[in-house]
């Protein structure tokens, strides 16, 4: 028990950081309830694990100023790796949460041996390129883009292994590395929850197929079989287009890539310049797009109040057209609904960087 209320307070601690991007042992023995002693023995620990260090001064309350205590960014560097149908990314994070590096491989997708060796040589050229004064952190995130269940086992439409759970047993072995597997749509939302701290949002991921990670309050909601933000099969128009799930109407056709390139577009930035040039046939199929968007984020909206932040492959082209949008939006709207829709923060490769800051995570005390 003294050795978890010990976690705890260091967990408190970093957690503290996250919130403010540092703290002092004045402001710990004040929020804590402890003895400025007792702070400055809790916070030394960390320092002398490597977690913290002390940088430069807080700024004056009045008397002597306190030594600012921030995170050590050659702690650890965690990884993140995105696995998608034709390509992997890898993202290192720091342990101050700076992108060390970011690369993509192109790798097709494959339920086989070879393909898992491929991905452990990938990982060993990029870790290769990395900076050698700074030991890797032996968690290893994995975003993929399905539903991975509270055991760790998954199962995905997108990489057409939806007849049953599969594991990332083989790939573990292979790298030597601890996996932690999140889905993609969950992945894009932890990412977002390094600007936006506490806040509270739906993460809407618009890519190849349309899924969600829903924060609340700083917290990811996964639901009771971590399934929660499927928001790509609620039912937008009854009888609607047939989507993959089996059922008619669902989001999902009318939001993911296809509904926008269909035959005559090769690539999302064909299309869009299609739209802004004022193409006939891309400017009344994203005018559909829109109104279809605006709907599924009202009733996102209806129901649980947050923002919305427009991420996946499809994300960072709305905001380019997002008066557009927010005038759909508002037309529709119960309550009035200016400002509902927030910026995207980070648009490279957003889910390997939330599996990189999901494995970060493992190394805070007692997690
Ligand atoms: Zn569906």
């Amino acid at each position: 028990v003294a050795s978890e209320a010990k976690s705890s307070t260091l967990r408190f601690i970093c957690k503290e950081i996250d919130d403010q991007g540092y703290t002092s042992n004045p402001q710990l023995s004040s929020e804590l309830n402890i003895s400025l002693p007792t702070a400055i023995n809790y916070s030394k620990q960390l320092i002398d694990a490597g977690l913290l260090l002390k940088d430069g001064k807080c700024p004056s309350t009045g008397g002597k100023r306190a030594d600012k205590l921030i995170f050590n960014p050659k702690y650890k560097l965690s990884l993140g790796l995105d696995i998608k149908q034709q390509e992997i990314t890898l993202v290192a994070v720091d342990f101050a949460y700076q992108v060390v590096r970011e690369h993509t491989f192109a790798l097709t997708f494959a339920w086989s041996h070879d393909y898992f060796v491929q991905v452990q040589r990938c990982i060993e050229q990029f870790v290769r390129s990395l900076p050698q004064d700074c030991p890797l952190n032996t968690c290893l995130g994995v975003s993929v883009p399905g539903t991975v269940n509270h055991d760790q086992s998954f199962s995905s439409y997108a990489l057409r292994l939806n007849d049953k759970s599969y594991d990332l047993r083989e790939l573990g072995e292979l790298t030597q590395f601890q996996l932690k597997l999140l889905n993609d749509s969950n992945a894009g939302a932890i990412a977002e929850t390094r600007s936006y701290k506490r806040g509270s949002f739906v993460y809407l991921n618009l890519s190849r197929t349309v899924g969600s990670g829903i924060v609340a309050e700083g917290k990811l909601l996964l639901g009771i079989n971590a399934r929660a933000g499927e928001v790509g099969h609620m039912t937008l128009f009854a009888h609607g287009r047939s989507c993959y799930c089996g059922r008619d109407g669902c989001a999902d056709p009318y939001l993911n890539e296809a509904a926008l390139l269909k035959d005559e577009f090769t690539s999302l930035d064909n299309f869009f310049a299609n739209v802004v040039a004022g193409t006939p046939t891309a400017v009344s199929r994203f005018n559909q797009y829109l109104e279809a968007l605006a709907l599924l984020i009202n009733n996102l909206n209806n129901f649980c109040d947050t923002n919305i932040i427009l991420g996946g492959t499809i994300g960072p082209f709305l905001y380019l057209h997002l008066d557009k949008l927010n005038e759909l939006v508002n037309a529709n709207a119960l309550y009035d609904s200016k400002n509902l829709i927030l910026d995207a923060t980070v648009t490279s490769a957003p889910a390997a960087y939330g599996a990189a800051l999901a494995s970060r995570r493992t190394l805070y005390p007692g997690a």
